[in-house]
């Protein structure tokens, strides 16, 4: 059996399995090969991973809080990943550990159109905008960065060549072609009260008027309902890619690099979107 899992902590709620499987399932692989759930928390990360090449796993998604660490722990971390400063794909052979990021290729392959000379805007300075600010900007794009923290912003913009916004200030979406939120605001977890109506465009400093059908925007927030953001972008009729496609876009390309096989992108929506293939 060719053993694959996603480590992190929660895990509980992950939709990896259930995407992987799927996937694994259509394209009759399921005998033998299989995706699991694994919970590991940061303290026991090192101990984890060596757990699973010892048993022959073939690979494994790292999720929070382990995207940076597991970076550290590959024999053989590509390019991306080590520019990135994370890896969210592990693969194991007799050769060692090899580390990949597909978050910043499946940021690119949600998107409707190339980005190569297009003004995008970035919020957040977290994992997530760092893989995304370096896509964008090696795809030929023009970034800039806005973070509620300033410094945290201005540390990234001026690592990876991108021009930092006032966080105090609103977002001058006029300017822009492509918004992406790599923040956290519009998370819905079960135990976080809910939010007031607009309180979420708020804390990203985005204005209702500002949102156009000349945007693309992409919104790295997923969860059962379209985030506040989404929902508002389409109302303006933006281009909205959600999370859950992003999702289904780096899940696919993880598992392109572990099987070899074509990833069936229909049924791994469908998977996450508990919709029937
Ligand atoms: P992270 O490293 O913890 O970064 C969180 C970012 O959100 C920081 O820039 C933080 O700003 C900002 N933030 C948090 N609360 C905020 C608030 N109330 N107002 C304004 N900014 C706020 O998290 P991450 O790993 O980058 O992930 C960010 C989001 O992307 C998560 O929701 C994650 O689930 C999602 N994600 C989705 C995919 C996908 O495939 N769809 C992939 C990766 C991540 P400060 O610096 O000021 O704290």
């Amino acid at each position: 059996m060719n053993r694959l899992a996603v480590i992190g902590q929660p895990i509980g709620h992950s939709l990896s399995p259930r995407m992987h499987g799927a996937a694994l399932a259509a394209l009759g692989m399921d005998r033998e090969w299989s995706y699991e759930a694994i919970e590991l928390g940061p303290a026991d990360l090192a101990g984890g991973v060596a757990r699973l090449v010892a048993d022959g796993y073939v690979g494994a998604n790292v999720t929070i809080p382990h995207k940076a660490a597991a970076l550290a722990l590959a024999d053989r971390p590509t390019t991306a990943a080590s520019a990135i400063g994370a890896a969210n794909t592990l693969s194991f052979d007799r050769d060692g550990i090899s580390a990949d990021n597909t978050d910043a290729p499946g940021l690119l392959a949600a998107l409707p159109e190339g980005v190569a000379g297009k003004r995008a805007l970035v919020l957040g300075a977290g994992g997530a905008a760092r893989a995304a600010v370096w896509a964008l900007a090696r795809e030929g794009a023009e970034v800039s960065i806005r973070n509620r923290s300033r410094e945290r912003g201005a540390a990234l913009a001026a690592e990876l060549d991108a021009e930092a916004l006032d966080p105090a200030a609103a977002v001058p979406l006029e300017r822009f072609d492509l918004l992406v939120n790599a923040t956290s605001v519009g998370l819905a977890t079960p135990d976080a009260p809910a939010r007031p109506p607009g309180s979420d465009l708020k804390a990203l400093g985005i204005g209702v008027d500002g949102l156009s059908d000349r945007l693309v925007v992409v919104d790295l927030v997923y969860g059962a309902a379209p985030t506040e953001l989404a929902a508002a972008a389409r109302r303006a009729g933006a281009t909205v890619v959600d999370g859950l496609e992003v999702l289904v876009r780096q899940g696919a390309e993880s598992f392109r690099i572990w099987t070899g096989a074509e990833p069936p992108l229909e049924v791994m929506r469908a998977a996450v979107r508990s919709e029937s293939p």
